[in-house]
């Protein structure tokens, strides 16, 4: 256990790199082999685009990851945070820590984002992807790349999490934002059985359907276990869906990264009005 705490205690630039875009290449790989759909536009453009998006995402990270450090250290220093509250054995505190940085940095972080009007306006980048495969996973605006930091640094307070563990979590994150995100097909049955624990790709593309509710839904990272806690799981057959968003349906604007860099500052497009006939 203390290699393992260790590892990711001093966890290497480089390692976490590996772990981003040669993940990254490996989901794309797949994606290859056993699609769940074609490719109607141009895949090289398409990632190209979303890679931009992945660079601005580490370069905000690494600007702010002193800001990380520091509360990691402060908490520890300080015993702050529900894992220096109560002792646990170290598998349980491992699991709860996992549970807390995921609800906060990720479930919670998402809800908010789709329901304060501003910070929407940010992550409507994320959802302009009319295509969905392993890259979108990183196509974040820098504005919320800031705002998700922000929220993993209140994770880390709430929780008290140790460096080594954000860094495990984190590690985990990449894995599963490129997993749910890939159009890799996966049989029923082993969806099936993992859907009740974990995030399954097939539960997040409905959150990339482009009508409400559909898009107000499947907000998980690595837990299934908080929307469905909170009545926002929605099981949908994949072949129904289409990918984008209603408000934002022109290709001039999602294939250009100056373009997408520009939709926070311009006005709010209010979602069209949900009819029961839509419903899928
Ligand atoms: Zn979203």
């Amino acid at each position: 256990m203390d290699n393992f705490i260790n590892y990711f205690n001093e966890i290497p630039s480089a390692h976490r790199s590996i772990l981003l875009f040669g993940g990254l290449t490996v989901f794309l790989l797949l994606e290859n082999f056993f699609p769940v759909y074609n490719f109607k536009s141009n895949k090289t453009r398409h990632v190209a685009i979303n890679i931009v998006f992945t660079l601005t995402t580490v370069l905000v990270n690494l600007l702010m990851a002193f800001l990380l450090i520091k509360t990691s250290f402060w908490a520890e220093a300080n015993e702050f945070g529900i894992l220096h509250w109560i002792q646990f054995p170290i598998v349980i505190q491992i699991i709860i820590g996992l549970f807390i940085l995921d609800f906060i940095s990720a479930w919670l972080a998402h809800y908010t984002e789709h329901h304060v009007k501003w910070l929407w306006q940010f992550h409507v980048v994320h959802h302009t992807d009319m295509e969905v495969d392993a890259s979108t996973a990183n196509r974040h605006h820098p504005g919320e790349s800031v705002i998700r930091f922000l929220f993993t640094l209140l994770a880390v307070v709430v929780s008290g999490a140790s460096f080594w563990l954000i860094m495990l979590y984190q590690a985990l994150s990449v894995f599963f934002g490129q997993l749910t995100h890939s159009n890799i097909k996966i049989s029923k049955s082993i969806n099936g059985v993992l859907k009740w624990f974990f995030v399954t790709p097939q539960m997040h593309r409905v959150h990339h359907h482009y009508r409400q509710p559909y898009s107000d839904s499947n907000y998980g990272n690595i837990f299934s276990l908080w929307d469905r806690l909170f009545g926002t799981y929605k099981d949908v057959e994949n072949s129904k869906l289409v990918f984008g968003l209603d408000t934002h349906f022109s290709k001039q604007e999602s294939e250009n990264v100056w373009e997408l860099l520009k939709i926070p500052f311009k006005a709010y497009r209010p979602p069209k009005e949900y009819a029961e006939k839509e419903k899928l």
